[in-house]
């Protein structure tokens, strides 16, 4: 059997296929399973680097400012997403404050960075000899970001906190979300695929 020059393999059924440009708008698909293999997204670099700036911009105060503040009985706290983790690890939960530290907070910062990085050089057509490991690793990194988990859990508190205490969301939280929404449109418009053809055609030299 003779392999295609660019080959790409069905990640569903295994079939390898030529690895096709596709077209701003269309997709490609496995033509034994189904599988939609690539979606046209244009411009991948250049939106990576304007929401991974977004991002690492909000993330700042969506860990830092806070997230909810509570009020008994007239006494009023207030608690940002760094205070929660330690908090958590202050009163011995030590297993959760590391995986909201690792899913809500060190994932997505990492996620961002490198997905900056990447998109810098990519755009600034440079070529060092690491940026294929900045790629992978962002790969793997973005599977540990769980932004939406986190927030879900601070929904389910309010909702469930509602009748004993006042309850006000605060800057943090609504800077969080934003995070989130950003992360979601990095997941969903950004074609990885088309950053490593960046990286090919950055590699194959001015046209
Ligand atoms: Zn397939």
């Amino acid at each position: 059997m003779t392999v295609p020059e660019r080959a790409t393999a069905c990640p569903e059924c295994d079939l390898l296929l030529q690895d096709v440009a596709v077209p701003p708008g269309s997709e490609s698909v496995c033509p034994r399973c189904g599988h939609v293999l690539r979606e046209g997204r244009p411009d991948s670099v250049l939106h990576a680097l304007l929401l991974s700036t977004l991002g690492l911009m909000l993330f700042g105060p969506a860990i830092g400012m806070p997230l909810l503040s509570l009020s008994v009985t007239g006494l009023r706290q207030e608690a940002s997403l760094a205070q929660a983790v330690l908090a958590l690890a202050d009163n011995g939960f030590w297993e959760v404050a590391l995986m909201v530290a690792t899913c809500a907070v060190i994932a997505p910062l990492l996620n961002l960075w490198l997905l900056f990085a990447v998109s810098v050089t990519l755009q600034l057509r440079s070529q060092p000899s690491w940026l294929p490991l900045l790629m992978r690793l962002n790969h793997h990194v973005r599977e540990w970001a769980m932004l939406e988990v986190f927030l879900m859990g601070v929904l389910v508190s309010m909702v469930k906190l509602k009748d004993i205490a006042e309850l006000l969301p605060g800057i943090g939280l609504y800077c969080f979300v934003c995070l989130m929404l950003c992360a979601l449109l990095l997941n969903t418009i950004i074609d990885e695929h088309e950053l490593w053809q960046t990286w090919d055609m950055n590699q194959a030299g001015p046209h």
